[in-house]
């Protein structure tokens, strides 16, 4: 592909795109058993881009199948980390040689921002694959301190067949997250993507392949939650799900693995994440900035948005006219669009669900201060604009419940003890941020709220150093750093005894 560049540039290749439709099995491209198809749409005009093979069990016990065939060959378990880690290298860099490509899919498939898709989602899903890649050859098994008449060998195996189950929210990332650490440390993926994104997981397992990952290794199903993802979830034979969506089908995982062979699950799930921003702050002007961004990034169609803006009453009034400011350019465009800072809400439902949060924020006596509408619908796209809600109070639906959208909830608070007990009264604990000047205000917070990640004067700092995932019933388990080793391999004790 040339160099893309402006909008014509990616309509022309979005025109030549040769797209991957059927479920990727053993190293081939197969047809659903029952024949039958979804169709993929085009959030930013409500187009048909394709259809997609819809897999059911039958289907999910064919790929289990062939996962655990190939786990137990040992063709790809039991080569050695630095060959794996060189077969993913290879991987990674083809993710990267193709990103244009890769980028193009996302964005229609899900109406995200191509400069974010090209700047973010690839280059990250990429790192990700990278980062455990060059790890695991360099972390070690132990050797216990025990009797010296016995040897204590701990050593660290792969879980086997490891189900990845992913939303839509960033298709490629979030898989990436999960197939880094699981590929590195030997075991056999089946891929799930939510149904109305399945068209870079396809894409990408065939990269694999084609970087030398052996067949049955890497698997895509696609199909419906509801078919394919409960029948993973029910599999007796699939030792772990690596999860990334709602905390409703979350809760749905544990009673499928409670009620089949009690697989290991990890669960990254929903939030609705405190942004804490106190009258000493260094720079309210910067805070208002990341608060708009920590909201309004990716359509606010982020797990850990910080959809509850807590402002320090002394300041409310400023602070909302910086916050009307920076929301103003955040602004929904065609996701092809290079200059295009804010896409297409992934789906009707999707977009129907916010506007129904927006009306009920108005019922429930909050004060509608800035958007709180559906634009561009000339297009046929799901376009809503970034929104404010002020007024609001705590126990509302808009604070409550996870919205998934450019919706914002302002909460007003008096001194730091009442923002904290604001912070945590919520189901949810996956993020949050604190801004303050005082390091022992700061320090004290983060202490205090009950999230998996606090950030101080900043919101989304990531990299993959850090671990990420939630408390309370935003999950458990994390994804990225050494820290996400641990979902997909299980510990094993070995007795020498050394003087028999
Ligand atoms: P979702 O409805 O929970 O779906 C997530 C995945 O689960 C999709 O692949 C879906 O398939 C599948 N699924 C649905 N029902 C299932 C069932 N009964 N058994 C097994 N799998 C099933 O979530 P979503 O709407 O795609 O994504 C939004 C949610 O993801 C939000 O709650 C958000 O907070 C969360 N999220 C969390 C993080 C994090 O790291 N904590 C990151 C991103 C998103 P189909 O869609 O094909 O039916
Ligand atoms: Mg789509």
């Amino acid at each position: 592909m040339s160099a893309a560049e402006t909008l014509d540039d990616w309509r022309d290749l979005a025109g030549g795109l040769d797209i991957r439709t059927k479920a990727f099995i053993n190293g081939e491209f197969v047809d659903a058993a029952s024949g039958e198809t979804y169709t993929s749409i085009n959030p930013a005009d409500g187009s048909v881009i394709a259809s997609i093979a819809s897999c059911d069990a039958e289907d999910v016990d064919r790929v289990v199948k062939v996962a655990r065939d190939a786990f137990e060959s040992g063709v790809w378990s039991q080569m050695a980390p630095a060959r794996r880690k060189r077969v993913l290298q290879k991987f990674a860099q083809k993710m990267r040689d193709n990103r244009q490509e890769l980028a193009l899919l996302e964005s229609l498939d899900v109406g995200k921002p191509i400069r974010d898709t090209t700047r973010i989602d690839i280059p990250a899903s990429a790192a990700s694959i990278d980062w455990f890649a060059e790890l695991v050859d360099k972390v070690y098994d132990q050797i216990a301190p025990s009797d010296p008449a016995f040897l204590g060998m701990i050593t660290r195996e792969p879980l086997g067949v490891v189900g990845i189950i992913v939303p839509w929210n960033f298709p490629l990332l979030m898989a990436s997250w999960k197939l880094g650490p699981a590929l590195a440390t030997g075991n056999s993926v089946i891929l799930k993507p939510a149904s109305v994104s399945s068209l870079t997981a396809l894409r990408v397992a065939e990269l694999a392949s084609e970087a030398g990952i052996p067949d049955g290794v890497f698997n895509v199903i696609t199909g419906s939650g509801s078919k394919v993802g409960m029948a993973i979830g029910m599999h007796m034979d699939v030792d772990g799900i690596g999860f990334t969506g709602s905390t409703e089908v979350g809760k749905q995982l544990m009673q499928y693995a409670g009620q089949s062979n009690l697989k290991r699950l990890g669960l990254e799930l929903g939030g609705k994440s405190p942004n804490i921003v106190l009258a000493d702050a260094p720079d309210l002007g910067y805070a208002a900035k990341a608060a708009c961004f920590g909201i309004f990034f990716n359509q606010g169609e982020i797990c850990n948005a910080g959809s509850r803006l807590l402002v320090q009453e002394s300041i409310k009034d400023e602070f909302m006219e910086l916050m009307t400011k920076a929301a103003a350019r955040h602004v929904p465009g065609e996701p092809l669009d290079p200059g295009t800072q804010m896409g297409a809400i992934v789906d009707q439902g999707q977009m129907d669900k916010v506007l129904y949060y927006i009306g009920e924020g108005q019922n429930e006596g909050a004060n509608l201060l800035y958007g709180g509408n559906r634009v561009r619908e000339e297009t046929g796209g799901y376009y809503i604009e970034p929104t404010i809600f002020d007024n609001v109070s705590n126990d509302m639906k808009i604070a409550q419940e996870e919205i998934f959208g450019p919706v914002l909830s302002v909460i007003t608070f008096k001194d730091v003890d009442e923002a904290i007990t604001i912070a945590n009264d919520t189901i949810f604990g996956l993020a949050s941020a604190v801004w303050t000047s005082n390091l022992a205000t700061a320090h004290k917070t983060a202490r205090a709220i009950k999230a998996g990640t606090v950030w101080i004067n900043n919101y989304d700092q990531a990299d993959m150093t850090v671990p990420f995932g939630g408390y309370k019933q935003s999950g458990f388990g994390r994804d990225k750093s050494i820290h996400a080793l641990d979902k997909y391999t299980q510990l094993k004790t070995t007795w020498i005894n050394l003087e028999v």
